[in-house]
Order: C-alpha cells, then structure tokens, then sequence
C-alpha cells in the first residue's frame, strides 16, 4: 500500500509568542511525510529543493520509509522560503514572506516507480501542480486528499477550482471555508463547497477541532487541550499526514473510518505543536502515539442518559 505525496519542502522563519527562528526546515509535503510515516510505508514523496536544503533532512525522511525519487534538486537556485508571525491567539497567523525559489519553476514528474499508488495526498502546493500530478496518474488513485490556503485562493482561484474537481477529500481551514464559499455559516459553506467537486470537507479550526462534512452528515473531533502550545506551523499538514497515512494503513475510505482518520490526524498534530517545526515528530513513537490516542479517547467519552 503506498502514498504518493506532494507539497513544498522548505524553510521557513517563524515567530510565535513564545518562540522565534530565521530559519528551519518546513514545507508542507515534509510535515506530511513526518506524519505519514508512522502509518503506511512507503510515502513517496514528490517536490522541489535548492542547493540549500539540508541532505541531513533528506537522509532522515529516507531513513525512515520516504521515498524521495520524485524529489527534485536545482543547484543553482534556493528553496522555498516562507515566514509567519503569529497572532497572540495561535490560532491565527499573518504571512510575512512566501519566497517561490525553486517553486516558481517547479513541473512535478511523477517517477514510473510510483505508479499504481492507492493513496495521493496533494499537500498546500500550486493548483496548477496538484492538477499536473493527477493528470499523470496512468491509474486513479482509490483516494485524493488535497490541502490548499487563501494564498492560493487570492492568486490562483480558477485553477484550485479545477483541482476540486478532481479529489476526493478537501482541508481547509475555517477562514479559508469562509473565503472560498462566500458563506459566514461554516454548514453552509460546506454545501457550497462539496458542490464544488469533493465528497468530503474537513474544516480544521485549530485549537478548536476540526469537521468533517459529508453529504448530510457531520462529525465533530476535539483538539487536545495542550499545556504548551510552542509552534502551531505545519499542524495542518501533520494533521493530513496522520488523517491519510490512516486511511491507507486500514484501506478503508467510509465516513465511519474517516471519523477515525480525523482522530489520527489531530493526534499528530498535537505533536506537532510541541515544538518548533518538524522535530517534535522525529521524536515520537508509537507507543507515544497511542498513548495520545487513549487521551482523545478519554476527552470526549461520556456516558448521557436521555431525558
Ligand atoms: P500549516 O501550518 O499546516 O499551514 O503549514 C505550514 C507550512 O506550509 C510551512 O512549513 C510552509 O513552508 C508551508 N507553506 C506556507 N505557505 C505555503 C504556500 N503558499 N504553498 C505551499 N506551502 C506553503
């Protein structure tokens, strides 16, 4: 069973609250690949690097089950660089930078050798580019996950529309709902949006939980209140690396399993907020997965009588 996913691998300057760095390594297909992992194997992962990206970084996801043949290196240009302050709420962010590089003349290939997978994860990338990968898949994938942000709604809103129509499963946060559907009500933006092409939406409102939206159904996860909140970045991929990297472990795409997906995927991602950038989830172990799992288990088991 294997995952192709897609996404920008990169640096990023980040300032939170509590913490600040000029630099380190992110990207969304990285903190999707760090999540995924620990479920499926192999993750194949398709992007683009400068000649500045970390070969540290690179052993450390092959090391681990990534496979990166559809990683590109150019060694005359930089990678992708983005920097983000965020809000004293965490929840919410400001852009400062978002540097294409290497990006800006980015054409995905998909390598022969992944062919056939099962499972496409298209990671906050370009449209254009996510749309470029399905079209090369000889045989659809049985699920596409697609990951996306205002950034590309405010420069890229048509392409995105085609890529919509074209997946499966949409993430987005909750101002990005807002602002893709032109609804303030998050239940009516899910029906304008799943008109859009998915089957399914899941709306992530960060310390908040996330939804999960499928025809007439809707299905709520907690986030897990956390002491520490260090570094929110990458949370929403991490959360997408954990939701897919489960539905492909089990091969089961219901709503019923993707309630249990969305479990996953907030478990990750409350790792993932532990510390700065990616390297809370280098550090953890099953055995810390599931432990977190029994915690969420915990937050939201109750017993009610009806009256
Ligand atoms: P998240 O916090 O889950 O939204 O993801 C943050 C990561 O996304 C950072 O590591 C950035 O490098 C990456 N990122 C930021 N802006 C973009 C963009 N426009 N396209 C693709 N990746 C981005």
């Amino acid at each position: 069973m294997s995952l192709i996913t897609v996404g920008t691998m990169a640096f990023d300057a980040i300032e939170t609250p509590f913490a600040k760095t000029e630099r380190i390594v992110g990207g969304s297909a990285t903190y999707v690949a760090y999540a995924a992992i620990n479920f499926v194997k192999p993750v194949q992962q398709i992007s683009i690097v400068g000649y500045d990206f970390p070969k540290e970084e690179m052993e450390e996801l092959k090391s681990r089950g990534v496979e990166l043949d559809g990683v590109e290196i150019v060694p005359d240009k930089k990678s992708f660089f983005w920097s983000g302050r965020y809000h004293t709420d965490m929840n919410t962010r400001d852009t400062l930078v978002t540097d294409l590089n290497v990006l800006a003349d980015f054409n995905p290939v998909v390598p022969d050798s992944y062919q056939g997978a099962e499972f496409l994860m298209l990671g906050n990338l370009m449209p254009k580019l996510q749309l470029s990968v399905i079209n090369q898949l000889k045989v659809r994938p049985r699920l596409i996950v697609m990951d996306t942000m205002n950034f590309w709604m405010d420069v890229a809103l048509e392409d995105l529309k085609e890529v919509l129509k074209k997946v499966d499963v949409l993430l987005i946060n909750d101002g990005e709902a807002r602002q893709l559907s032109g609804e303030f009500s998050l239940v009516k933006a899910s029906h304008k949006i799943l008109e859009m092409g998915p089957k399914f939406l899941i709306i992530k409102k960060g310390e908040h939980g996330a939804l999960l939206f499928h025809e007439n159904h809707v299905f709520f996860a907690p986030a897990l209140p956390l002491e520490d909140v260090f570094d929110p970045t990458g949370a929403g991929d991490t959360f997408a690396g954990g939701f897919i990297g489960h539905l492909a472990k089990t091969k089961d795409i219901s709503f019923e399993n993707m309630k249990t997906a969305i479990i996953v995927g907030s478990a990750m991602a409350s790792f993932c907020v532990e510390k700065l950038g990616p390297e809370k989830l280098k550090e953890i172990t099953k055995a810390d997965i599931d432990e977190r799992l029994a915690e969420f288990v915990q937050l939201v088991n109750f017993d009610i009588d009806l009256v």
